[in-house]
């Protein structure tokens, strides 16, 4: 294997980089230092130039840009062409996804076919002169496994949402941008997107808003749930819930944060009628700070928390928001 130790397959949706491929940098940049090898990115998608500028000012080497409305679709087998075509110009030793529904059916469709390893959906990874290991949660994240894939033969890694940090881009990081030539089987266009459903214009994207202010059970009811949108809007954040409330029907389950939902790592949490049972936790405790409203001084997440407002959130959020609105110049 070459030069390039590591590629990151940035995958991108309507010309953007979905969020979760820009924390592989995170991990990739670290894993070709050690390596001593490049860190190459490779951009799948359509009209997807500004990204390639991203790639380098998060810390690529060089950038390989596989552009074609053929890849406008998120459809594995094109897809998957791509990530081949950049193995075949880069020959590297890794390959790191985001654990996307893409990411996660392409990784095993190319590790089969070109007979790699394949370390699935991994928190941590890290390499010996023997062995690549990672770390990956399993059985609804009640435990942490380690595993382990011998050195010498191409790895395929999905990586979790969450699990790393996106580098801050660097502007003046310039380095050259390749474009990559993609061919298509006939059988690679068998399947076609016939609708995407679109979250609604204007709302927060919960993954990577710096602020997130949840709501959970002890809110009360979906109409209440305006108490947290105006305290989200006060402060810029974005609305997520616990399991307990998108199974109640009080908001959607894709602002659902936990185990079964998303996961999140904002500068700030503040949980608004949370207890932070286990499920939930899991999804939000890489978060910077952790505020939580609660009226009850011992809820597990009272416990976790930075700083614990211990009262009747009806009283305190709207006071709060009020508060924060004069002191931001929003009032
Ligand atoms: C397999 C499985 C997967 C799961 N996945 C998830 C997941 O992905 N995400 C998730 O969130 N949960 C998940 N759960 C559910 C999880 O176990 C909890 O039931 C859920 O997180 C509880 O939500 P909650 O904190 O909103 O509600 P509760 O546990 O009912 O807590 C409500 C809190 O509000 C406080 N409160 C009530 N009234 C007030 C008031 N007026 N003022 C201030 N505080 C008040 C209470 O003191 C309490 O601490 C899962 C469960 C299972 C079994």
């Amino acid at each position: 294997m070459g030069q390039a130790r590591v590629l990151a397959v940035v995958e991108t949706t309507g010309g953007e980089a979905r969020p979760a491929s820009l924390e592989l940098f995170g991990a990739g940049r670290t894993l070709a230092d050690r390596l001593g090898g490049e860190l190459v990115a490779l951009v799948v998608g359509s009209g997807v130039q500004m990204v390639a500028e991203l790639a380098g000012a998060l810390g690529a080497d060089r950038v390989l840009v596989a552009d074609d409305p053929a890849l406008g679709e998120p459809v594995a087998a094109r897809a998957a062409r791509a990530v081949e075509a950049a193995i075949s110009a880069a020959d590297p030793e890794l390959v790191l996804l985001p654990a996307t529904t893409l990411g996660r059916d392409v990784a095993p469709l190319l590790a089969g076919r070109l007979r790699a390893a394949h370390l699935v959906n991994c928190t941590r990874i890290e390499i010996d002169d023997e062995a690549v290991v990672a770390t990956r949660p399993v059985y609804q994240d009640k435990l942490l496994t380690t595993v382990r894939a011998p050195r010498g033969r191409r790895v395929f890694i999905t990586v979790r949402s969450g699990a790393f940090a996106a580098p801050e881009p660097q502007a003046s990081r310039l380095v050259p941008v390749e474009p990559l030539a993609v061919s298509f089987t006939e059988a690679d266009r068998l399947v076609t997107v016939t609708r995407l459903v679109e979250k609604p214009k204007g709302q927060t994207n919960l993954e990577s808003a710096p602020i997130v202010v949840v709501g959970g059970r002890g809110v009360g009811s979906a109409e209440n749930f305006r108490l947290v949108e105006e305290l989200a809007a006060a402060i810029d954040g974005a609305v997520g819930c616990t399991r307990a409330v998108s199974d109640l029907g009080w908001r959607p389950h894709y602002e659902q944060i936990g185990q079964t939902g998303k996961n999140v790592r904002p500068k700030l949490y503040l949980g608004v009628g949370v207890s932070g049972a286990v499920q939930h936790t899991v999804g939000m405790r890489g978060s910077d700070t952790i505020v939580v409203i609660n009226r009850d001084p011992n809820a597990p997440l009272v416990k976790m928390a930075d700083f614990a407002i211990i009262g009747d959130l009806f009283e305190i959020v709207p006071r709060l928001a009020k508060r924060l609105r004069e002191v931001r110049g929003k009032a």
